[in-house]
């Protein structure tokens, strides 16, 4: 719950677009690669049955995920497309402005505000600089959040949703089929950029919702204990070292 107002004004300083991966919707990410810019695929993988969290939490997750076939069950899986910024934005111009302003991604518009709504905005977690927010609108208070990054939020979040299915369906063409474990790490592809828009391209109808299992997928955790508890619950892993993926272990 936010209780103080809390003022923001962006300084340009961009920070913001430096040193991470930027999610996009399937849309954005078909124009970023349209642009001749890389896009990641983040994969995170979860089963209420192993859910740590609340319900509430499970179903926010739940409606951004696919279910797929893994081992003798199945499991959801949550791919995020992300822009390739972990220099900086291939955007950034050398004044720290964005070179696309007016067509930047959702994302962009909605920083600093928090897309997940489990979230609390803290701006010490923020890159930006204290100045930012020392003066300006009230972008979040105890009576809400500015009602135009609001609306943005919740197309962001209706786009998260929409695309959920679709993006798994295009890894699946793509060969890709290991997720980390959700909140213990990430499992990162890097796939060419020709060949992910073609997987986006692809004249196959891609399911925008049903409930039948989208492929076979494996697990990849880093923690031996979480993985035999994992494999008890008959979910299969992927044990062996890829050169294939990045795996990022989270904590
Ligand atoms: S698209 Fe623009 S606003 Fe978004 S990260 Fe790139 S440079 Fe920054
Ligand atoms: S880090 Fe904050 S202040 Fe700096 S450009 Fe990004 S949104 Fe603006």
């Amino acid at each position: 719950m936010q209780h103080e107002p809390t003022r923001f004004n962006c300084v340009g300083c961009g920070a913001c677009c430096k040193g991470r991966f930027i999610p996009l919707t399937l849309l954005e990410a078909r124009q970023w690669l349209e642009r001749g810019h890389d896009v990641a695929i983040l994969l995170e993988a979860f089963k209420q049955l192993h859910w740590p969290a609340s319900e509430q939490e499970y179903q926010h997750s739940l409606l951004r995920s696919a279910q797929v076939s893994c081992g003798n069950t199945h499991v959801q899986v949550t791919a995020i497309f992300a822009a390739n910024a972990l220099a900086q934005c291939p955007n950034l111009q050398a004044d720290d402005l964005c070179s696309i302003y007016d067509e930047r991604p959702l994302v962009c518009r909605i920083y600093p505000m928090e897309i997940n709504p489990f979230i609390e905005l803290k701006p010490q977690d923020k890159d930006c600089p204290r100045e930012a927010w020392e003066h300006g609108e009230i972008i979040a208070s105890a009576t809400g959040s500015d009602s135009s990054l609001n609306s943005l939020i919740q197309v962001s979040r209706l786009a998260d949703r929409a695309d959920a299915r679709a993006k798994i369906a295009i890894c699946n063409r793509l060969g890709i089929n290991v997720a980390a474990w959700k909140a213990e790490a990430l499992v990162i592809q890097f796939p060419a950029r020709e060949l992910l828009l073609e997987a986006i391209n692809a004249e196959e109808p891609i399911p925008e919702s049903g409930t039948q299992a989208l492929g076979r997928w494996k697990l990849r955790v880093a923690q031996s204990s979480l993985g035999e508890a994992l494999a008890r619950g008959e979910l299969a892993l992927d044990d062996a070292e890829s050169v294939d993926y990045v795996f990022h272990a989270l904590r």
